[in-house]
């Protein structure tokens, strides 16, 4: 079993995974999650847009999130074929964003390039990150202009989204900005330096800091497949990317209190006034509505403590990120060993 820090894992039982001489110019880092179909054009079209800016100086980091398709097949059968590509199976579907973090941990490159297995974000772009960075930037990402392929409703509710981000959380988190950027080996160092679980890479990125510039770009539609978002995840994505950059959530629930609790002095003393005065209340209209309220009040300030709760709970456990049941490629050909 290889748990998060794997790759020290195995470089201490091997030595060193790779030796800084080894150190490719450029990682890709791919997450895929029931993704066959796209493999074959998704490396293609990746080492047509790389090589005439990195030659053979590159590797591609394909993660293979738990699917249930042919992924891992595609891959083993593509990093067999062309030994820049390495390879990592997760013991389950962890999710996209932890698979990402279990490609990241794996890069050694000096400059690390992540995208989407689906070909939304079109490789050809790293021509001009790459200039950005050259220009001295840390970060490149890529900004939507448009989405093609998307439904409205997505496109409504991921803007939507975007915009209750940008209220609740301090960080400044770019909007319609998804993982596709390109950065520079300090800014996955510090990455990888934050251990905590429920990730949302984008945001912890901007949290980095350093210097971070915005490559604005049209969004393809799906090369094959479906989108492995749909309504639930996106809402747990939301959730998690909200409570781990904010506790604003909480300060709305005290504020709600405070509110229900002038609401009720207000009551009181209306109901005093009218005891005071001999006009008893009959109608238990009022009396359900108070309760209603107050109930459903004080039932959602619980969910939401309980949300940070639990999330400090499953913090607290430290279990690794995720699993890696086997790493396929010429590093992990040494890296792979302890199961
Ligand atoms: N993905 C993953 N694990 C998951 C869900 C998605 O690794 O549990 C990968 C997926 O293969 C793709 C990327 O994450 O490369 C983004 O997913 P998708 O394209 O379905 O999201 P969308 O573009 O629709 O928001
Ligand atoms: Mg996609």
């Amino acid at each position: 079993m290889v748990e998060q820090h794997g790759r020290d894992a195995a470089a201490a039982l091997h030595g060193s995974a790779h030796s800084p001489a080894q150190a490719p110019a450029l990682s890709v880092v791919v997450p895929c999650y029931n993704e066959a179909e796209g493999l074959q054009e998704l490396h293609r079209r990746l080492i047509a847009a790389i090589e005439p800016h990195f030659a053979h100086d590159f590797e591609i980091v394909l993660v293979n999130d738990g699917s249930r398709d042919a992924t891992w097949a595609g891959m083993v059968a593509l990093s067999d074929a062309d030994p820049r590509v390495l390879c990592v199976n997760l013991a389950r579907n962890h999710g996209h964003q932890l698979a990402l973090t279990a490609g990241l941990a794996q890069a050694a490159g000096e400059l690390i390039f992540v995208l989407d297995a689906d070909l939304q974000d079109p490789p050809e772009l790293i021509g001009p990150m790459l200039e950005l960075i050259r220009a001295g930037h840390d970060v490149v990402y890529g900004q939507r202009r448009k989405r093609d392929g998307e439904t409205a409703f997505k496109r409504a509710t991921a803007s939507a989204f975007y915009r209750l981000l940008d209220r609740l959380v301090d960080v400044d988190i770019p909007r319609d900005t998804g993982d596709f950027r390109l950065m520079t080996r300090r800014v996955l160092n510090v990455l990888q330096a934050m251990p905590e679980r429920y990730r949302f890479v984008r945001g912890m990125v901007s949290w980095v800091g350093f210097r971070q510039v915005a490559l604005p770009y049209d969004r393809d539609a799906r090369f094959a497949g479906e989108t492995k978002y749909p309504l639930h995840k996106m809402i747990s994505f939301a959730i998690d990317a909200i409570t781990s950059f904010s506790v604003a959530p909480l300060r709305i629930a005290s504020w709600m209190g405070v509110c229900a609790g002038i609401g009720a002095m207000l009551m009181l003393a209306y109901v005093l006034g009218a005891w005071v005065s001999g006009h008893a209340i009959s109608g238990w209209t009022s009396t359900l509505a108070i309760i209603l309220v107050l109930g459903s009040t004080q039932l959602m300030i619980l969910g939401i403590m309980g949300e940070y709760l639990g999330r400090m709970y499953m913090e607290a456990k430290r279990r690794p990120l995720y699993i890696i049941d086997e790493v396929h490629g010429v590093r992990g050909a040494r890296g792979s060993a302890v199961h």
